[in-house]
């Protein structure tokens, strides 16, 4: 029973799947091509094995992406069209009616897709993290990771369900303006919890010892116009040897958080450089801006599946018979992204332009050097690739290539 709803869906998932194929496929090919010598901008700063390293390990985790990406499609396959859904339909509506119906109905797609996700997060993390010496995770960290956001997920995911379904079902044909408030006020919410209740779940916070990197953060902090917020280091070191920095909240939960292993691996000025382009975000408030763009878009879309929810083409064309508020909310949030695909290069163009503007500020406010040379020891230690293909960056890097960025710096 494909209607042309199906045929149109079955048509933009393929274009996505191959869009995605070939594009993985110029990266892999392009970072090849550049792995015999060290682009000539990096010649005096990165040494060969370790731009060899950043090779392999692009490329690897590109090739494995062709897995998941082949994975991701058969699950949306075999929920939709495949009747996986009007199965888990079938059984929890023998067995459950009203809201329970539809609360057991989404965990039940949410554990399967987990399910199946799971070996691969495990190879990822245990074998190929491992093979480039990136993991300091163990398998026991892994699981007590697995279990408390498996927890964390059903303590916030439930009562947050049940509410979107209730609103769904009683507030008549603008639920999904409701349903609008309630999700934006939701995640105002978890913003301002997530540094203080969420995170230290999973890692240790301390506050920062150091005197004289404190003193120095303390001058920028005041340089910048920002009034004194907690500065903490994080046991970053605990899963991973990535290093980063990162500052979050709003107002007085503001709390600034440097990675051990940056800390580890970064002198000072550095570290000061690193902070100064994090307060350019802020200053330039990217944050808020993209929290608006996305309560623009979700109202958007809220507004479309409350068109859908009507649709029996909506839902039949997807595979499904039956036609509820959990199947319709489920089939939406499971085709939409095949469609919102072609957003990600216009998201990452936004977020580049960020960068570029975060860069700047640091270089004013800092040191443009300090920031190269920062920046210069992040891709190293993170393996992150000096060559990739313009078109698969151009597509899905949130982050400029490191060329373009410190041609950008260094020209002042
Ligand atoms: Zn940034």
């Amino acid at each position: 029973m494909l209607n042309p709803f199906s045929l149109a869906f079955l048509a933009a998932l393929l274009a996505m799947f191959i869009l995605r194929l070939w594009l993985a496929q110029r990266q892999i090919s392009h970072v090849i091509a550049h792995r015999a010598t060290v682009p000539a901008s990096f010649a005096d700063r990165i040494e060969l094995a370790a731009h060899q390293k950043a090779a392999d390990y692009t490329v690897r985790r590109t090739r494995f992406g062709r897995i998941d990406l082949a994975v991701e499609v058969a699950l949306l396959l075999a929920l939709t069209l495949g009747g996986g859904l009007q199965v888990l339909h079938d059984f929890w509506s023998q067995r459950l009616d009203g809201l329970p119906y539809g609360v057991a109905l989404i965990f039940s797609v949410l554990a399967i897709s987990a399910i199946i996700d799971l070996p691969r997060a495990l190879y990822r993390q245990f074998v190929i993290e491992e093979e480039f010496a990136f993991n300091r995770m163990t398998p026991r960290l892994f699981l007590a990771d697995l279990l408390k956001q498996a927890a964390l997920g059903l303590a916030i995911g439930t009562p947050v369900l049940l509410a979107v379904l209730w609103l769904m079902e009683r507030m008549g044909s603008l639920w999904w303006l409701y349903v609008w408030l309630f999700w934006c006020v939701f995640n105002l919410l978890i913003l301002f919890l997530y540094p203080t209740w969420i995170a230290p779940l999973f890692n240790k916070f301390v506050a920062l010892d150091d005197a004289p990197l404190k003193a120095r953060v303390e001058a920028l902090l005041s340089r910048c116009g920002f009034s004194s917020s907690g500065l903490f280091v994080m046991d970053g070191s605990k899963r991973s040897s990535h290093g980063n920095a990162y500052f979050t909240g709003f107002g007085k939960s503001k709390r600034i958080v440097f990675f051990d292993t940056l800390l580890g691996r970064l002198q000072p000025l550095e570290v000061e450089a690193v902070l100064a382009h994090e307060l350019g975000h802020f200053k330039h408030r990217h944050v808020i801006k993209r929290i608006a763009m996305l309560f623009a878009l979700s109202l958007g879309f809220l507004a479309l599946l409350g068109q859908l929810i009507d649709a029996s083409w909506f839902f039949n064309g997807l595979g499904v018979e039956t036609q509820n508020t959990a199947l319709g909310l489920l089939l939406f949030f499971l085709a939409a992204p095949v469609f919102t695909f072609l957003l990600t290069p216009l998201l990452s163009l936004l977020s580049r332009r960020d960068e570029f503007e975060a860069d700047r500020y640091a270089a004013d406010k800092a040191s443009a050097s300090d920031l190269v040379a920062a920046l210069v020891k992040l891709y190293e230690d993170n393996a992150a690739t000096l060559t990739p293909d313009p078109l698969h960056s151009l597509f899905y890097d949130s982050h400029p290539p490191a060329a373009l960025r410190i041609a950008r710096l260094q020209q002042g």
